[in-house]
């Protein structure tokens, strides 16, 4: 089967049906700026079809064993693995993303959660606590009922499988809405969940915009536990929608995150890891470390050696096994980048590389959306272009003295979400990364990832954690049962 030109529906009680209001929207691909295929634009009447599958379905699913639950996911793991370059190659055209980094990165992503979580389950342990001579109580850690997960478009298969294997694993049916900018991936996945014996109505797919789709989720009163990952703007309205239903609410939102380098650190690895963390996926990864921070002694070295790789980046179609840089999601997004590269300007910043739309890579790219990798310096600190997220190939540089003040230029801005800190000298590393303010600190490395870990952020990046422990916590209940002596 090919992904062009499919008509993207929904997926509710097992099977694709069509959009309640029978409406689609164009789905374009960035790398073209043409419309490649059609989603549906789904509504509250769809979401009220998909709670009634999930609801009918819990009854059962609940109550399967783990080693059923697990046996279920491990089929779609294998089913994803079989289908890997037609996924990858899916999620290349659907975001512009270079295949290659797709399939390097996404979809190997999306196999590893379905396998964490189905062979986590068979290893949970619960606490028992004795109360003297009184009583014996212990934990019962079951499923909460319909889980409503809402995803974004820079990660989609990646970070949507992140949300759906810990929901489904423990015991839960869900809803799942993708960004209507990159359904694709997702509607592929539903294919094989039927393929893989899923029950039906364990896994629902509804496609649409946010403000249709994503907050009838939000708002239903059936769908008690809602995780969302997306921009600050955006959770601030699924937390106000859902404080007053007292939802269990798991928030992932957006970040600016500081890249610190200590003149004793390895400059060769600080070099290679800070334009990586800067330009992949076209600055399109919520960890990306958009401000860098260079002690001054190595300040000018830095800067110039970060140039020279950056701009060795092959910029190109997406689909070109050489790219090392694709295309922007969309228009909207590649106006915001200008946006910002114009108000740096503005702020003092000098473009020291790249800063506006290259010639495109080839006669089927004429019209897609662009954006060289582009290097600011000579900001202010404290500027907007230095506190608000870009979320795109552009990265800021500016020096520092002293430990202490460049610990106060990564914690002033509202987010929280991931630093990156460069240097050979351990106490520096422990002390720098315990004053942090983010949820995820790497030394001497970048997005290196164990899902075990917690993973989320801190202010403005978000409200809870999500992986390993964490994720089949917040996907359970924990009711306490106390038995008398
Ligand atoms: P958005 O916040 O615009 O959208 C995220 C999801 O929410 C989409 O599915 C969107 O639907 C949906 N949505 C929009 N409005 C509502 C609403 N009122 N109620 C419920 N759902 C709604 O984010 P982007 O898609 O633009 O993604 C980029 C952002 O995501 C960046 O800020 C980035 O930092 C952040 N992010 C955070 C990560 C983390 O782990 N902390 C990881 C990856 C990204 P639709 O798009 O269909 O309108």
């Amino acid at each position: 089967m090919t992904t062009e030109r499919i008509q993207i529906r929904n997926f509710i009680n097992g099977v694709f049906v069509e959009p309640s209001g029978g409406r689609y929207l164009d789905n374009i691909e960035p790398a073209t700026g043409k419309p490649y295929s059609q989603v549906a634009d789904s509504d509250s009447r769809d979401v009220d079809l998909a709670v009634a599958a999930a609801e009918k379905a819990f009854a059962d699913w609940s109550r399967k064993p783990a080693a059923e639950r697990s046996r279920l996911l491990l089929r779609i793991v294998d089913l994803i693995e079989r289908g890997l370059e037609k996924f990858a190659r899916a999620e290349s055209i659907d975001t512009g993303k270079p295949l290659t980094l797709a399939r390097s990165l996404d979809i190997p992503r999306a196999v590893s959660n379905f396998r964490f979580f189905a062979t986590a389950i068979l290893h949970t342990e619960s606490e028992a606590h004795i109360t003297d001579n009184v009583a014996f109580n212990y934990t019962l850690r079951q499923p909460r009922g319909i889980a409503g997960l809402i995803s974004p478009w820079n990660l989609p298969l990646y970070l949507l499988s992140w949300k759906i294997a810990p929901a489904i694993a423990v015991g839960n049916t869900a809803i799942a809405k993708p960004s209507e900018l990159t359904p694709m991936t997702a509607y592929l996945l539903c294919e094989l969940c039927r393929e893989a014996g899923l029950p039906n109505g364990v896994l629902n797919v509804v496609h649409g915009t946010g403000p249709n789709v994503g907050a009838a989720i939000t708002a239903h009163p059936k769908i008690n536990t809602i995780s969302f990952t997306g921009g600050t703007v955006t959770g601030k309205k699924v937390a106000e929608v859902c404080a007053p239903l007292f939802k269990k609410v798991s928030l992932e939102l957006g970040g600016k995150n500081p890249n610190i380098v200590f003149a004793d650190a390895d400059l060769d690895a600080a070099i290679a890891g800070s334009v990586r963390s800067s330009f992949a996926n076209q600055g399109q990864v919520c960890l990306c470390g958009s401000r860098v921070f260079v002690e001054r002694s190595a300040y000018k070295d830095f800067v110039d050696r970060f140039i020279g790789k950056a701009s060795q980046l092959k910029l190109g179609d997406p689909l070109d096994e050489k790219t090392e840089q694709g295309a922007i999601m969309n228009k909207a997004q590649l106006e915001k980048i200008k946006f910002y590269v114009d108000l740096a300007q503005k702020e003092g910043g000098k473009i020291s590389l790249g800063g506006s739309s290259p010639n495109p890579p080839n006669e089927r790219c004429r019209n897609g959306y662009f954006f060289s990798p582009t290097v600011i310096v000579d900001l202010p600190v404290a500027c907007r272009t230095n506190r608000e997220e870009i979320f795109g190939p552009v990265v800021t540089i500016t020096p520092f003295d002293s430990e202490e003040e460049v610990v106060r230029y990564a914690n002033d801005v509202d987010y929280g979400l991931s630093s990156s800190v460069w240097t050979q000298n351990l106490s520096r590393a422990h002390r720098v990364a315990e004053k942090i303010h983010t949820g995820t600190v790497w030394v001497n490395c970048w997005l290196v990832r164990d899902l075990r870990v917690p993973f989320g952020g801190m202010k403005q990046s978000g409200v809870g954690r999500e992986g390993g422990e964490e994720a089949l916590r917040f996907f359970t209940e924990p009711k306490n049962v106390c038995i008398a002596k």
